[in-house]
């Protein structure tokens, strides 16, 4: 049972990887303002005002109905995201 993951991980890949699309997993609906209401795909879940972070978040930690592979996938954004906050935080404590 051994699925090869068929992906180069390469982990210098920091640009020309397309972004994964969080909207993807939601269903988007104009509100006006130029905000939108999102509601999961996978379980009942909605946002009045959909943020990405909040839906990233959702993906990664609160939803129980997606993939496992998705889970995975946005964790590792989210802990990418937390890092580069830390490092522009640092970045400007220090100046
Ligand atoms: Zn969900």
């Amino acid at each position: 049972m051994s699925d090869t993951v068929s992906e180069n991980t390469s982990k210098k890949t920091k640009r020309g990887r397309k972004e994964a699309n969080v909207w993807d997993h939601f269903n988007k609906e104009p509100v006006g303002d130029g905000h939108y209401s999102a509601s999961c795909s996978y379980c009942t879940e909605k946002w009045n005002r959909g943020r990405p972070e909040d839906l990233k978040a959702h993906l990664a930690l609160f939803c129980n109905s997606i993939s496992q592979d998705i889970k995975i996938e946005y964790l590792e954004i989210l802990a990418t995201e937390n890092s580069v906050k830390k490092m522009k935080k640092k970045i400007v404590l220090e100046n």
